[in-house]
């Protein structure tokens, strides 16, 4: 059986991502405040089903609080309330976190909030004993435990998805993650993975020609690991690779690709004037989403299924108009 996904245009229900209650509105924060993110809670929510947590709250800690901060080695910091930094509150607050951490098995992303010591994905200060921050930043405590536990589940801070590559990047592997997730059941095959490949290969070539030849002989038939090894090593090495948002030569080199598939199609001039498109991108005068459209529209008449069938035509949900900003 083969387990056709919708493509994120079609998709019949939301995603399930994870979230820090406070992007949200909840009022959980140490001031009884929150850092509501509309990004998150109005345009994003169309298509994440959230599943929303306060890592401090769950701890016990109450509303409002006295404020944390994480201290001593920057490497495995523990943490203190600011004001009493000799009660160390590091184990009551990761065994809430583990707790809830054993049951995110379903998500597809998570998306953190910055500068927190408990949520905070990069950058947060870690204290010495003289009051004085260390040189060397750390990762806020909840975060490196679930990035511990789920190395491959897409996570991004909320205000790092202000930035146009980023939120990208974030956004292509949120959908890949689902997919690859959904397409793979239990009953999955070798076909059933080929399948997927092969609808991510301009996707691939995107990020890493490298990778785009490995995970090719990887599935060529003479690789002697089985299945459920080679599928978990698979994900692995795409979710990874796609983890670094891809450059526009790379996207350059796709583009002309995909106009190879209209050699016999189309006319010369045609041909010529989706090439000055694809050039125009090289150079910045236009934003990904021209050529694309432009080759989508000649391809959708005069490609093949094959080529039709490419996540890289759509990723993420056309709607959100991601393309329009890289
Ligand atoms: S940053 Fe994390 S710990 Fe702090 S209020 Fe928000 S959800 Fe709670």
């Amino acid at each position: 059986m083969t387990h056709s996904q919708p493509s994120p245009d079609q998709l019949p229900h939301k995603i399930p991502v994870g979230i820090s209650s406070c992007l949200l509105g909840d009022n959980v924060r140490f001031n009884g405040g929150h850092s509501h993110s509309d990004y998150c809670d109005n345009i994003l929510s169309q298509y994440f089903d959230y599943q929303k947590f306060c890592p401090e709250v769950a701890a016990g800690f109450g509303t409002p609080r006295p404020t944390l901060r994480l201290e001593g080695d920057p490497n495995s910091p523990r943490m203190v309330f600011s004001k009493h930094s000799d009660q160390d509150v590091s184990d009551v607050f990761m065994a809430a976190s583990n707790q809830y951490l054993e049951k995110l098995d379903h998500l597809d992303g998570y998306i953190l909030m910055k500068k927190s010591p408990s949520c905070g994905m990069e950058r947060i200060k870690v204290y010495q004993e003289n009051g004085h921050p260390h040189m060397q930043r750390s990762v806020g405590l909840f975060t490196k435990a679930l990035r511990q536990r789920y190395p491959l589940l897409p996570i991004e801070e909320d205000g790092r998805l202000n930035d146009p590559a980023l939120r990208e990047n974030f956004l292509l592997r949120v959908f890949t993650h689902h997919d690859f997730r959904h397409s793979m059941t239990a009953d999955a095959r070798m076909k059933d993975l080929i399948a997927f490949h092969s609808r991510y290969k301009y996707m691939v070539m995107a990020h890493s020609q490298p990778t785009y030849r490995q995970l090719g002989r990887m599935l060529s038939g003479n690789d002697p690991r089985p299945f459920d090894e080679l599928k978990t090593a698979y994900f692995d090495i795409l979710m990874t690779t796609l983890s670094k948002p891809a450059e526009r030569k790379n996207h350059c080199n796709v583009l002309m690709h995909l106009v190879g598939y209209l050699k016999h199609a189309v006319d010369v001039s045609v041909r010529n004037d989706i090439l000055d498109v694809v050039e125009q991108y090289r150079r910045g005068e236009v934003n990904l989403a021209t050529p694309v459209t432009l080759l989508r529209h000649y391809l959708k008449h005069y490609g093949s299924e094959y080529v039709n069938q490419q996540s890289y035509f759509i990723p993420y949900p056309s709607p959100l108009g991601i393309r329009n900003t890289v």
